[in-house]
C-alpha cells in the first residue's frame, strides 16, 4: 500500500502539532514508520488520505463499539447541532443520558458528565480523597487511567511502598501519595495496605486491565480487592472508561458481579464525542460541589452534542439484547482463526480476551500483569503490525494495546483478517 499523502501531511503536522500529533501513541514511535492520516470512516473501515481501505481494529481506541458514522448517532449529533452547541446552562438530554446510565450500571445512583476518561478518573480520585478524609491511593502498573498527574507513577527504585514520577513535570510531592502494586496480585496489595495503615483513600483499577494489552482479572481478584476495601475503609474504584458498556450494558461490575464504590467512563458512553463520566452511590456523589465540599466543574461538561450522541449510543446499547454475545461471539472466532494462524508457523504467542476486547502478545507465557506483557519479542510485533497494515487491517500501533472489535465487522471482514494473519505469520 502507498502512503504518500498521509507522509506528507504528517510532515505538515509535525510543523505546527508537537510529533504531529495530539496523542502520542498516533505517532507510530513504537512500531516505526509514518502515522495514517484518515479522511472518512464507515462502518468497519477507515479510508484513508490516499485512498487505501483498511478494516479498523482500533475504533477510536473504543468508542465506535457499532462501528464508524453509526446513523443513529450521526443524526442525533446533526439535530442537536443545529439549535446551538453550547450553552454553558442545564439542558433536559443531561437527565435523560444519566437516567439511562443509572438504569443500565449496577450499583450507581448519581453520574457526573466530564470531557475526557482522564477527567473522569482525577475526579473519582479527588472525590475519593475528599470523601474518606485520605491521600494515598493505590494503582497497578500497567493500567492507564488517562495522564493527569497522580497517575504518571512508576515503581520506585527497588521500593514497594511508594512511586516516582515517569514524567517530568510530574511532582515528588505527587508521586509520594500514589503507590503502585502489580495487577492480579493480591498479596501485593495487602502488603501496600499494611504498610500505609488509614492512609489509603482509594484503589483504583481496570476491572479487565486494557491499556498492557488484555490482561483478565484473575478468579478471585476483584472480589478479594472489594473485601480489602471493606475492610479497611477503602473506597475501590473501577476505571471502566474501556470496559463501561463494552462488556456488557452494566460492564465489569455486572459482568463480574462486583460492586464498585467509584466507576469512571469514558469512550464508549460519548458515542465518539469527548465524554467521560465518574458515577457512585447517592452517599458519594452527594459529596460533590455543589451539593458537598469536593470541586469538580467543566465549562463543556454536558456539552448538548456530546450527550446527543452519546444517549444515541447508549441507548442502542440498552435495546438490543444480543449486542454483547455477538461481539463476544465475533472476538471468539477472531480468537480462534489467529490462534491456528500462528500456531501453524510456530510462533510463540498468547491470547487474552474478555468479551470485545481481545490482545496477541508475543510471548510463551501468560499475560498476568504488566511484567508478563512487556517480556512480549517487539520486534515480532512490529513485523506483524506492518505486514498486517500491508494487508490493509489496522490494529493498535503498540504491543500494549488492545483490539477493539465493534459490531460493524462482519464475518466476512474477520476471515479477511484471519486469512491477513496466516500471510503475515509466514513471514514473521
Ligand atoms: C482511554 C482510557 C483513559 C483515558 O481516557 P481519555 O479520554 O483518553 O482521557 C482512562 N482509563 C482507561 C482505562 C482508558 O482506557
Amino acid at each position: 500500500m502507498i502512503y504518500k499523502r498521509s507522509s506528507t501531511l504528517f510532515a505538515q503536522a509535525e510543523q505546527v502539532i508537537p510529533g504531529g500529533v495530539n496523542s502520542p501513541v498516533r505517532a507510530f514511535k513504537a512500531v516505526g514508520g509514518t502515522p495514517i492520516f484518515v479522511k472518512e470512516a464507515k462502518g468497519a473501515y477507515l479510508y484513508d488520505e490516499d485512498g487505501n481501505r483498511l478494516i479498523d481494529y482500533i475504533n477510536s481506541w473504543g468508542p465506535m463499539l457499532l462501528g464508524h458514522a453509526f446513523e443513529p448517532v450521526v443524526n442525533a449529533v446533526i439535530d442537536k447541532a443545529k439549535k446551538g452547541t453550547s450553552f454553558g446552562m442545564p439542558t433536559e438530554i443531561e437527565t435523560q443520558i444519566a437516567e439511562l446510565a443509572v438504569a443500565m450500571v449496577p450499583n450507581i445512583d448519581k453520574i457526573r458528565f466530564v470531557n475526557s476518561g482522564t477527567e473522569a478518573c482525577m475526579s473519582a480520585v479527588r472525590l475519593a480523597r475528599g470523601y474518606t478524609g485520605k491521600d494515598k491511593i493505590i494503582k497497578f502498573a500497567g493500567c492507564y487511567h488517562g495522564h493527569s498527574d497522580s497517575f504518571l507513577i512508576q515503581a520506585g527504585s527497588g521500593a514497594v511502598t511508594f512511586g516516582s514520577p515517569n514524567s517530568p513535570g510530574v511532582t515528588q510531592g505527587t508521586a509520594k501519595d500514589t503507590l503502585l502494586a502489580r495487577y492480579n496480585d493480591i498479596e501485593n496489595v495487602k502488603a501496600l495496605i499494611e504498610a500505609n495503615t488509614n492512609e489509603i483513600a482509594c484503589i483504583i483499577l481496570e476491572p479487565v486491565a486494557g491499556n498492557m494489552g488484555c490482561i483478565p482479572p484473575k478468579d478471585g481478584f476483584l472480589q478479594e480487592l472489594r473485601t480489602l476495601c471493606n475492610t479497611h475503609n477503602i473506597l475501590l474504584i473501577f476505571d471502566e472508561v474501556m470496559t463501561g458498556f463494552r462488556l456488557a450494558k452494566g460492564g465489569a461490575q455486572e459482568l463480574y458481579n462486583i460492586n464498585a464504590d467509584i466507576v469512571c467512563f469514558g469512550k464508549v458512553i460519548g458515542g465518539g464525542l469527548p465524554v467521560g463520566a465518574f458515577a457512585a452511590r447517592n452517599e458519594i456523589m452527594n459529596y460533590l460541589a455543589p451539593l458537598g465540599p469536593v470541586y469538580q466543574a467543566g465549562t463543556l461538561s454536558g456539552n448538548p452534542l456530546a450527550m446527543a450522541a452519546g444517549l444515541a449510543m447508549l441507548n442502542e446499547l440498552n435495546n438490543d439484547a444480543e449486542i454483547f454475545n455477538r461481539l463476544a461471539e465475533k472476538t471468539a472466532y477472531l480468537h480462534k482463526g489467529i490462534s491456528k494462524a500462528l500456531v501453524s508457523q510456530n510462533i510463540d504467542h498468547t491470547i487474552n480476551r474478555v468479551g470485545s476486547m481481545i490482545s496477541v502478545h508475543f510471548a510463551k507465557d501468560e499475560v498476568v500483569d504488566f511484567e508478563s506483557s512487556a517480556k512480549g519479542n517487539n520486534e515480532t510485533f512490529k513485523k506483524f503490525f506492518h505486514g498486517l497494515l500491508n494487508e490493509g487491517i489496522y490494529i493498535a500501533p503498540s504491543a500494549f494495546e488492545t483490539w477493539f472489535i465493534t459490531d460493524a465487522l462482519s464475518y466476512k471482514d474477520l476471515d479477511e483478517t484471519i486469512e491477513a494473519v496466516a500471510t503475515v505469520a509466514k513471514k514473521l
